[in-house]
This record gives C-alpha cells, structure tokens and sequence, in this order.
C-alpha cells in the first residue's frame, strides 16, 4: 500500500538532514567516467526534499543571511548548491565555468589535470572588490578546481569567507592546495 502524501505543514516541519543519512544516500559508482574511478553520485541527495535542503543548511551553517555578498559556485554539480545557498543567505550567485561558455568578457585560470591543463573562467564583473564571497563545489578531490577558482575570486579583489564542499576525498590532499581558506566538507572520505 502506497504511504498517504504528507500534509504540507508536515512537510515544511521536517527535521534537518545529518552528514551520515547524507553519505548513506551517495551512490558510489565504480568506474565512471574512466576505469579507476569511483563517482560520488550526488543524484539521490538531490532527489530526496529533506536531504537536499539539510545539506544546503550544513553547507552554510556558519554564516546568516546579510553576513555573505555572493555564492561562487563551480561548473557544474556546483551550480546546485552555491545557488540554493546563495537564495538562503540572501546573498548572489556567481558561475565559475569552464573556459569558453560564459558569453561576456572573462578572466581566467588554468589548473594540472593528471596529464593535461585545464581552465576555468569568470565574468570580469562577476564580483565587486572587497565582496564577502562562499565558494561552494559538490566534491573536493585533489583541489585543482577550487584552487583555480579561489584564484579568480581573489583577481577581482574579493575576499573568500570559507570554501565549502559537499563531499571531500580526504586521501587526495586538496586541502593542502587551499591552504589559507577555511574549508567545509560535509561528508569525508
Ligand atoms: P579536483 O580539481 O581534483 O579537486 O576535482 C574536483 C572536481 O571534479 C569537482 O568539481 C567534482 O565534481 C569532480 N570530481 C572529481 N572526482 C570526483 C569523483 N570521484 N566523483 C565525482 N566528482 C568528482
């Protein structure tokens, strides 16, 4: 028999999601894109109302709407939870993407993949010099990506809060590459 529909005062009254029903409900997928890796997949977070709205809570915990001038959000799971962060702590949101996709005038960085560079890029306006910036990515691996993108917030002169993650691969050190930045990570492996 199918569960009765909750009544919409139930649903706004559900509790806050904890890191350990989180990491329950990542998928880990085997060898996805290439042999040797295995992806965190985020799409049952997201599917599941409450867990989604507890991560975005655990995402920005430390700070209150007022307190942050923009969300960073990086290309392109990022884009998910910097910009449901950014509309709970009233505060913008600014796109870090991959170089050649935003249509206006860019700065940008390059970063070390395994064996090749990439480059992630940002609107030359995305950020006032001196705005209180949270940089926000679904999943921090060896921290070229963050890096990068710390490096575009501080050529525009804003100052970064903290860097937070959902998901942080611990034995990959990317917290070493960003050092100096307070980071969160919300669930750790
Ligand atoms: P990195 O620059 O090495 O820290 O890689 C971080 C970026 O790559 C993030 O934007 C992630 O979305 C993606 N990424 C790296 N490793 C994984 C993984 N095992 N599962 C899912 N996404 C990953």
């Amino acid at each position: 028999m199918k569960a009765p529909k909750p009544k919409t005062t139930e649903v706004l009254a559900r509790p806050g999601a904890t890191p350990s029903e989180i990491e329950r409900a990542i998928r880990n997928v085997p060898d996805f894109p290439q042999p040797g890796i295995q992806f965190k997949d985020i799409t049952p977070v997201l599917a599941d109302a409450r867990l989604f709205a507890g991560a975005i809570d655990l995402l920005i915990d430390k700070w209150r709407p007022g307190s942050v001038d923009a969300v960073v959000g990086i290309d392109a799971r990022g884009f998910i939870f910097a910009a449901a962060a950014a509309t709970k702590l009233r505060a913008g949101f600014v796109p870090v993407r991959k170089k050649g996709k935003l249509p206006f005038k860019t700065i940008e960085q390059d970063y070390a993949l395994e064996y090749a560079t990439a480059t992630v890029a940002m609107h030359v306006d995305a950020l006032k010099p001196g705005a209180r910036v949270m940089l926000i990515d679904d999943l921090l691996a060896t921290g070229g990506t963050a890096s990068a993108a710390a490096a575009l917030v501080k050529k525009l002169g804003a100052n970064i809060l903290e860097i937070a993650f959902l998901i942080e691969l611990k034995f990959l050190n990317g917290r070493k590459k960003l050092n100096g930045y307070p980071v969160r990570s919300i669930v750790a492996y």
